[in-house]
């Protein structure tokens, strides 16, 4: 009985080892993880603990892998998949077999190379390791900049801007946040850094680096100069399929999986931020990085480990917090030809609408978490593929659980 291997104790990992368990799974479980420590949560690596300089919390339910018999071993690297024997390779050199193996790679940041600037001045932000250095490095007073307005990018901004920092933000678009959320939206969450002190160019590139007596400087492709102490990099991240690749697994920007997470050997499933999937409910295929959808997936892949035929098939969703805003988001913006706009009490939601007037994303942004209950009315109303009317979504006087079937 050589059982389910798992390579990856993240969110999806973790998630696809307590299913196992939770449907009565009794062959052995091994979870595999290269980090070192107890598996933990990243979201909050970019706000609570930049800022109050805590731990990462453990993701819920990793406390009981021993109790559950669940075999996890951290601080080991697979470096091989041999397909044909049904065995991973550590690092060590030690040959694991497996019945079914789950590849939860993960991500990593991608990394940024600014000539003229040592590379240990350009930070990213993955792990817990690469958010203590961040908190090591910073303080306050000191010039950072910021390369990409994604989310993660604007998480960092926040948090140091929080610590005391001076923030400036580069993004090579035309504005932040550009594929992510609806030009309404993010022109609150930029009016929000910008009055919290925050300095945003977009449309700006860095050309390369020069140092001066007080750090160095950054020359833009248009010719200005910033002055940094040290610079971040948000811009994305690479999935970690170069195991799957080379076992000769297909691979495209991530994983390739059937509807079931299942990858193109029958024996093994891919989930989370790894894996690249078909989405019916938008006809489309997604690789996703989200906190949400790696813990259903692992969740999915554990059922089909062991024989269903679940698919992963609902609107995606995603949140982020900035100084004290909170933003959700459902669905994909996807043919979207119409938007509408629904204030209130200081938030404000967009509903956005394809041809066909259904309604295919949401978005909403507010103090605190006002928006959460609205959002989660949006994703019922995706997930039913109803369609709603834009005068009704836009009229606050009408409640939008009233538009549920
Ligand atoms: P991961 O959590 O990356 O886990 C993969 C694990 O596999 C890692 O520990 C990795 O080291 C390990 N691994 C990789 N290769 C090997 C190997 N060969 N051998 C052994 N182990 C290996 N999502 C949201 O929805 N909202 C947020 O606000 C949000 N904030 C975020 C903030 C930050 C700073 C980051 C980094 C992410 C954030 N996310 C957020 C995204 C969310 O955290 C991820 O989508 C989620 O963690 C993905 O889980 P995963 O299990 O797929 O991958």
């Amino acid at each position: 009985m050589y059982g389910i291997l798992i390579i990856g104790a993240g969110e999806a990992g973790v998630q696809a080892a307590l299913t196992l368990r939770q449907q009565g799974y009794q062959g052995q479980i091994t979870l595999l993880g290269d980090e070192s420590g107890r598996p933990y949560e990243r979201p909050p690596l970019s706000k609570q603990c930049l800022l109050d300089g805590s731990d990462a919390p453990l993701i819920s339910g990793s406390q009981q892998l021993e109790a559950l018999n669940i075999q996890y071993r951290n601080g080991q690297r697979v470096v091989a998949i041999h397909r044909n024997q049904q065995q991973v390779e550590l690092a060590s050199g030690e040959q694991l077999p497996y019945e079914r193996l789950l590849l939860a790679t993960g991500a990593q940041a991608r990394t940024l190379t600014i000539e003229g600037m040592p590379a240990e001045q350009v930070l990213t932000l993955r792990s817990r390791g690469d958010a203590e250095r961040i908190r090591q490095r910073a303080r306050p007073g000191q010039n950072v900049v910021m390369i990409g307005a994604g989310f993660i990018g604007l998480e960092l901004a926040a948090s140091l801007r929080t610590l005391g920092l001076e923030v400036t933000v580069l993004e090579s678009a035309e504005r932040i946040l550009q594929r992510a959320v609806p030009a309404s939206i993010a022109s609150l969450i930029a009016a929000e850094h910008q009055q919290q002190g925050v300095e945003i160019r977009c449309q700006s590139s860095v050309e390369y680096a020069s140092s001066t007596d007080y750090g160095y400087q950054l020359h833009l492709l248009n010719g200005e100069r910033i002055n940094a102490d040290w610079v971040l990099a948000g811009i994305g991240s690479v999935p970690n399929t170069h195991l799957a690749q080379d076992a000769g697994l297909n691979v495209d920007n991530g994983i390739q999986v059937d509807h079931c997470l299942r990858t193109s050997d029958p024996m093994i499933f891919a989930a989370g931020d790894c894996a690249r999937f078909p989405l019916d409910l938008y006809n489309t295929e997604v690789r996703l990085e989200s906190w949400r959808c790696a813990r259903e997936q692992g969740e999915i892949a554990a059922l089909n480990m062991l024989g269903a035929n679940t698919i992963y098939n609902v609107a995606p969703w995603f949140w982020s917090d900035q100084y004290q805003l909170g933003l959700q988001m459902v669905g994909l913006p996807i043919g979207v030809t119409q938007e509408v706009i629904r204030d209130f009490n200081g938030s404000r939601l967009v509903f956005l609408l394809n041809a066909h007037q259904q309604l295919v994303a949401a978005c909403g942004v507010g103090p605190g978490n006002t928006v959460a209950r609205d959002i989660k009315i949006a994703e019922r109303l995706i997930n039913q593929g109803l369609h709603p009317s834009a005068e009704q979504l836009a009229d606050t006087s009408i409640s939008l659980k009233s538009l549920l079937k």
